[in-house]
């Protein structure tokens, strides 16, 4: 029989958040009385992290199952291979290392309840270096605005899935993206609700600034044809401005007479154009090299093994 709740947790590296993880998980689904299961995705880790998750799930048969990746394939993939998977009516993401408190799991499931088929969350009381928050301020609003969609805090992955949004997720076939944002394109009845959030007790990020960086630009790219039409009214822009400054040098010229100062002037503006000729194939660089890698189509992620009880027993045994 299906059970009620799907929880979904991505694992890269986390052999030290795992066993608090697991002690900390348990109580709350078991108080909330229904029927769960958790699918844990190793996202090809490195440490203990997969004989941890191994172990766990031999022991707890009934409600866990473990899908194994063949390397990394990052966070979001790991999710979608195991909305592909889910077998739940809500869906729960979370992250392995409890910076998203699972007490705050029941909150979700009450506006699931409610009738919402999206509930986003925004981090209280954020405990991450304040360069870091005030970077993701701008973000979300740059991002919110140039995607047309409306989420407080991207940065927050504890969120919960009707089942017909997993569906439609899962069945997206884009081989760069970003899951909460999907999610929110789909949505019929959204809601944002607060979070506690946690500092990162054991570990690492594993987000480097320049992974958040190429990560930003998945969502943008995924998201919104804007940037190329900035570059295309950048550029006529910039034409425009020209003219005038070709239509104002010839009056010029005519009246004053041949000059020849200016020259740093003119460099200046010959580097800013530059600049921006880069910046501009750059970004259409950034749209042709995802086509690229979708006609490729490659397969997105390539699950090694998945642990699981069949109904004829547990699957490796
Ligand atoms: N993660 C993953 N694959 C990756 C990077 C991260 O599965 O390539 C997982 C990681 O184990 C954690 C979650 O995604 O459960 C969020 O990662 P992290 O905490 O490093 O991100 P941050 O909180 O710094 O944004
Ligand atoms: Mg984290």
């Amino acid at each position: 029989m299906s059970p009620e709740i799907s929880i979904v947790i991505p694992v890269y590296n986390e052999e030290e958040s795992l066993p608090r993880l697991f002690d900390e998980l348990y109580p709350v689904m078991d108080k909330l009385d229904r029927s769960y299961e958790i699918i844990f995705v190793n996202d090809g880790s490195h440490d203990k992290s997969f004989s941890l998750l191994y172990d766990f799930q031999k022991k707890h048969l009934e409600t866990v199952r473990f899908i194994d990746f063949n390397g990394n394939f990052g966070q979001h993939m790991a999710i979608m291979a195991a909305f592909l998977h889910v077998r739940g009516k809500y869906i729960i993401t979370l992250d392995a290392d409890l910076q998203n408190p699972p007490a705050e799991i029941p909150k979700l499931v009450q506006q699931m309840d409610a009738g919402h088929d999206v509930v986003g969350t925004y981090r209280q009381n954020r405990h991450d270096p304040v360069f870091r928050k005030a970077a993701s301020k701008v973000v979300n609003k740059i991002t919110n605005n140039i995607t047309g969609l409306h989420i407080n805090d991207y940065g927050c992955m504890l969120r919960g899935y009707s089942r017909r949004i997993v569906d439609i997720i899962a069945h997206s076939n884009e081989s760069t993206t970003f899951i909460p944002a999907l999610g929110q394109k789909y949505a019929v009845n959204p809601i944002e609700i607060p979070v506690n959030h946690r500092e990162r007790e054991f570990g690492t990020s594993k987000y480097s600034m320049f992974r958040l960086i190429r990560l930003n630009f998945d969502l943008m790219t995924s998201f919104s044809l804007s940037p190329l039409q900035w570059v295309t009214m950048s550029g006529m822009g910039i034409s425009i401005l020209s003219f005038i400054l070709v239509a104002y040098m010839l009056i010029r010229r005519f009246i004053i007479g041949s000059e020849a100062d200016g020259l740093f002037t003119l460099m200046a503006i010959q580097f800013f154009l530059t600049g921006i000729s880069i910046m501009s194939l750059g970004i259409i660089g950034e749209y042709i090299g995802r086509i690229y890698k979708q006609i490729q189509k490659r397969p997105r992620f390539v699950i090694k093994d998945i642990w699981e009880k069949k109904d004829s027993g547990d699957k490796n045994d």
